[in-house]
C-alpha cells in the first residue's frame, strides 16, 4: 500500500474493499459470496438513508468459459466430421461450425442466444440508488457503475506474458472456427476436408477449449483490484453526493452482479429502466480496476472480437479533466476484452471506462489469485474518485 496519509475518499473506499475481502473473500458470480457482497453495499447505503435503495434480483448463467468451451467442441465435432465420406455427415458438419461460428461470435459481442440461455443458470442481483439532483428539474442523469463479482483466475491470466496472449488466442481460436466453417460449406458438398488440414485448423480450436476447461475448474479470484476497489470508491462517492447533490445532475449509483460472466447485471438493468432512462439525457460511469497505478486511464475502445469506440464527448470531458486536473494525470487506452460499458454503448447511451493503470502495464492483477488486499494502494482509489467527482461536476455545468 502506498500514500497511506491520503484521507478521505481513498481511506473510504480502502475500508469498503477490507471489508468485501476480509470478510466475504472471493465473490463468483451467483455465488452466495456475491449476494453477501450486494447486502454489504445494501446495509451501507440503506445506512445512509437516501431517498431510494433498489434490489432487484435477475438470473444469469453461472460460467463465463462455458459457452466459448461448448462452442469451440462444436467446431472440433464439425471438423470430424467434414472428413467423413458420407453426405450427411459432412452437411451436418457445416450445419455445426456455422451454428458454433455464429453463437462465439455473439458471446463475445455480448449479445443473447437461445443456445447460452440453455446453460446452466444461477440467480444475481443488483444494487442502485438515485440521488436526486438540487434543482427541481434535472437536467441530465449520470449513472456510475461497479461490478460486485469476482472472476475466476484461469491459468491464462497468472502471468503477465500469459496474460498478454489472450487477445491472440481468441482472435486465433475465432479465425480458426470461421475458416473451418468456410471450408465445410465450401468444400463440404464436393468432398470429405482433407484430414491434414482438419487436423490443423482443429489445433487451436483444441487450445481454446483445453483453456476454457481450466479456466471454468479454476479457483475464484481474490478481486481486490478487480472489482472490490471499484465497488469501494463507488460507495465512497454514493455517500459524498448524498451529502453534496449535483444542481442539475441526478446521480444513479449502480452496484452489478455478474459482469464477469458476460455482463449480466448491466444488461438486466437497461432491460428494465430503459423507458426511465430514455426520458432524460443520461451519460455512463463504468469504474473497473481502479486500485492499483498512478495514472488514470480511460478507455477509449473495447471488444473481443468486434471492437467498440466509445463516447468522444465523455472521451473529450476526460482529456479536460487531464488537463485541467495537473494531480489527476490520465492517458487513453485500448482494453483487449469486453467491460459492461459495450453493453451500454451498444444499447445507444455515451459511457466511459475508469481504471488505474501503472504506466507502460496493462490491467494490474486481472483476474488472478495474487488480486489480493495488500496491492490496493489508497492513491489510486483516491485518484479515482476524484476523476469521477471531476467528471461529474463538468458534466453538471455543460449545458
Ligand atoms: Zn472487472
Amino acid at each position: 500500500m502506498t500514500e497511506p496519509n491520503r484521507v478521505d475518499w481513498g481511506q473510504r473506499a480502502y475500508a469498503h474493499a477490507r471489508w468485501l475481502l476480509e470478510e466475504i473473500g472471493p465473490r463468483g458470480s451467483t455465488t452466495p459470496q456475491e449476494r453477501a457482497a450486494a447486502e454489504y453495499v445494501h446495509r451501507q447505503v440503506s445506512g445512509w438513508d437516501p431517498p431510494e435503495v433498489h434490489w432487484e434480483r435477475f438470473r444469469a448463467p453461472t460460467s463465463a468459459w462455458r459457452p466459448f468451451g461448448v462452442a469451440t467442441a462444436m467446431g472440433l465435432l464439425a471438423n470430424g466430421l467434414a472428413t467423413r465420406t458420407s453426405p450427411a455427415a459432412r452437411w451436418t458438419a457445416a450445419a455445426l461450425a456455422g451454428l458454433a461460428l455464429w453463437w462465439g461470435f455473439r458471446e463475445s459481442d455480448l449479445e443473447e442466444t437461445w443456445l447460452g440461455q440453455a446453460l446452466p443458470q444461477g440467480a444475481s442481483q443488483n444494487v442502485w440508488i438515485r440521488i436526486p439532483a438540487t434543482a427541481a428539474i434535472p437536467r441530465r442523469r449520470l449513472v456510475i457503475l461497479a461490478h460486485l463479482d469476482t472472476h475466476r483466475s484461469p491459468w491464462l491470466f497468472q502471468t503477465p506474458t500469459r496474460t498478454a496472449w489472450f487477445g491472440r488466442l481468441v482472435t486465433g481460436g475465432f479465425l480458426s472456427l470461421a475458416a473451418s466453417t468456410l471450408l465445410c460449406w465450401a468444400r463440404g458438398p464436393r468432398g470429405p476436408v482433407p484430414r491434414s488440414v482438419a487436423g490443423l485448423l482443429a489445433l487451436p480450436q483444441a487450445v481454446t477449449l483445453a483453456l476454457a476447461v481450466d479456466a471454468d475448474r479454476s479457483p475464484f479470484s481474490p478481486g481486490a483490484n478487480d472489482n472490490a476497489a471499484a465497488v469501494g470508491c463507488l460507495l465512497a462517492l454514493a455517500e459524498h453526493f448524498l451529502a453534496h447533490p449535483l444542481r442539475h445532475t441526478e446521480v444513479w449509483c449502480l452496484f452489478t452482479g455478474c459482469e464477469e460472466v458476460g455482463c449480466y447485471g448491466i444488461r438486466h438493468f437497461l432491460r428494465r429502466h430503459w423507458a426511465e432512462l430514455d426520458r432524460l439525457s443520461t451519460d455512463f460511469i463504468d469504474l473497473e480496476l481502479v486500485g492499483v497505478g498512478s495514472v488514470v486511464g480511460y478507455l477509449v475502445e473495447e471488444g473481443l472480437i468486434r471492437r467498440h469506440r466509445y463516447s468522444p464527448r465523455l472521451r473529450a470531458l476526460a482529456e479536460q479533466v487531464a488537463r485541467e486536473e495537473p494531480d489527476l494525470p490520465a492517458v487513453p487506452h485500448r482494453g483487449g476484452a469486453y467491460g459492461e460499458s459495450v453493453v451500454i454503448h451498444k444499447a445507444g447511451y455515451d459511457t466511459i471506462t475508469l481504471n488505474c493503470l501503472v504506466p507502460g502495464q496493462d490491467a494490474a492483477y486481472w483476474h488472478s489469485m495474487a488480486d489480493t488486499l495488500d496491492k490496493l494502494e489508497m492513491g489510486a482509489l483516491d485518484r479515482a474518485c476524484r476523476f469521477v467527482h471531476a467528471l461529474a461536476t463538468r458534466l453538471d455545468r455543460s449545458p
